[in-house]
């Protein structure tokens, strides 16, 4: 593909975070003292009476890591109410001020990014390198949204006539919510404050309640990194105090990652008139994925079989990337072949505590996931064959990966988001065939192709048109810069995290025209 270069553009001199390297024993030491002192470390102090969330390790569910008060409307009333105050202050900061505190921000988180990784592995069942791939991917944002104000910060000429110059400015929008999802308790919770924040709206940060620890660490940091308290609040509270405060009138911005129940659940909050209404809300939502990998006639197995693995089980699943459609191009008996390369992979791999850097799959993030799986499995069984079912441990939240061949169209198990380690397997007679049978969802995240024609992945560059698509590599795992991430259909609004557009969603922009 001919193309321009957008990310130089959009964050002129960003550069990804390095992830640690664990084959080597510093990085290694230092997990281990993290999770050790995380272990001893004491617990959030409450007062009595106060609705609480308890933080618990998804691998050993007795065990409760922190107790969080929820916050009561009145609570989120008065969290607006200080952001709107705090406004006009953090409006008025210089776009290169702000910058520096998100810049300030990455450099502490990287001095601890081996406790960060900790608390993640502890609190929602990350693997060590996952887990530090979601501290790189916050570093990441961080950097590239303060990269990104600077270069569009100040005033810009716009057509200019004789005796009447045009100016074009971008103007923050105000009290932004932030909504974010615990598989990526840091990143995603990073990236959406990071935009709002340098473009300089007040924040209110409403993290996951599996992923309140993380939530918890970053809003220290960006207090830390100078950021005023007023314009970045931490607010752990339940659904229904959220959706309430989607519908505030002071509230200028939502944004939200997450499901597409509660994804369109705000949007209708966010939109529907209120008395005292005054402004239309932004809505910045990204929501789930039904994403399939194509597998050609030609495609070399052993580069697509590990791609596979990683992308439908990484995380057990619980990405919005993730790969949770295999479609194999051929038969049924082709189908079923690839399938059981795909099993045969996958068999080697134990499931177990992520505490141990040995484990590559862990637990799901409650029990409610855990039992939404088995019901997906129980469906599989009725819809296609079960190929293959793995064995994992009695204790915890773990459901057993699974991949179900025989599986057509119209089955619930090729159409709706499970969001856990279960693949389905459909055979495509042809290739367009295939990436027709790809789009035949309501989905429209990421894609993946592996085949060594270079027609197939022209057509499928021209015509699998997905957010993310990828060719002859795994489907998760985007990077900031590199692959800007979101979708389109009922998977996003098409604007991408990390990319070029990303921050003008939280601007507006407005037009000064002077008579000379
Ligand atoms: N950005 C992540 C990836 O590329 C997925 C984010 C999500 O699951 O919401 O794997």
């Amino acid at each position: 593909l001919a193309a321009k270069e957008a990310s130089t553009v959009a964050a002129p001199g960003f550069a990804n975070a390095p992830l640690l390297d664990f084959s080597r024993p510093e990085p290694v030491a230092a997990m281990v003292q993290a999770l050790a002192e995380l272990r001893a470390g004491p617990e959030l102090e409450i007062a009595p009476d106060t609705p609480v969330h308890e933080v618990r390790n998804p691998a050993a569910p007795e065990q409760v890591l922190a107790r969080f008060p929820l916050a009561d409307p009145a609570q989120g009333e008065a969290a607006v109410a200080r952001a709107l105050a705090a406004f006009a202050g953090w409006r008025a900061t210089p776009a290169a001020q702000r910058a520096t505190c998100l810049r300030r921000a990455a450099a502490a988180m990287l001095a601890e990014r081996h406790h960060l990784a900790a608390l993640m592995v502890l609190s929602v069942g990350k693997n060590w390198r996952e887990a530090d791939g979601d501290v790189a991917e916050a570093v990441d944002f961080l950097n590239y949204y303060a990269d990104a104000m600077e270069a569009l910060a100040g005033w810009w000429d716009t057509i200019s006539f004789p005796g009447e110059a045009n100016r074009l400015g971008y103007e923050p929008r105000g009290p932004a919510l932030v909504i974010a999802p615990w598989n990526f308790p840091l990143a995603i919770l990073t990236g959406m404050a990071a935009a709002a924040l340098v473009a300089g709206n007040p924040v209110i940060l409403k993290p996951s309640r599996p992923g309140l620890l993380l939530g918890q660490a970053l809003h220290r940091l960006l207090l830390e990194a100078g950021v005023p308290a007023d314009a970045c609040q931490l607010l752990p509270a339940t659904g229904a105090v959220t959706e309430a405060l989607a519908g505030h009138p002071d509230i200028a911005i939502i944004a939200f990652t997450g499901s597409r129940e509660t994804g369109l659940g705000l949007l209708q909050a966010a939109h529907r008139p209120v008395p005292g209404q005054y402004q239309i809300k932004q809505v910045v939502c990204e929501l789930g994925g039904k994403n399939a990998i194509v597998v050609d006639s030609d495609a070399d197995l052993d580069e697509a079989v590990p791609a596979i693995v990683a992308s439908a089980f990484g995380y057990q699943g619980q990405k919005c990337s993730a790969c949770s459609r295999l479609i194999v191009v051929g038969d049924e008996a082709a189908a079923e072949a690839v399938a059981r390369r795909v099993a045969d992979a996958l068999a080697v791999w134990s499931w177990g505590p992520p505490e141990d850097p040995a484990q590559v799959f862990g637990p799901m993030i409650s029990a409610e996931a855990r039992d939404k799986t088995l019901e997906y499995i129980a469906i599989g069984r009725q819809e296609g064959r079960l190929l293959y079912q793995g064995a994992v441990p009695g204790e915890g939240w773990y459901a057993p990966p699974c991949i179900f061949t025989g599986i057509q169209p119209h089955h619930r198990l090729a159409r709706e988001e499970i969001f856990g380690p279960v693949l389905a397997v459909l055979a495509a007679p042809d290739f367009p065939a295939a990436l027709k049978l790809a789009q035949a969802v309501d989905y429209g995240l990421t894609g993946g192709v592996f085949s060594r024609l270079p027609a197939h992945l022209a057509l499928a560059a021209r015509e699998f048109r997905v957010g993310d698509l990828y060719l002859n590599r795994k489907i998760t795992g985007a990077r900031v810069g590199a692959q800007p991430f979101g979708g389109t259909r009922l998977s996003g609004t098409g604007i991408q995290a990390g990319g070029p557009d990303y921050l003008k969603q939280f601007l507006w922009t407005r037009v000064v025209s002077e008579n000379t």
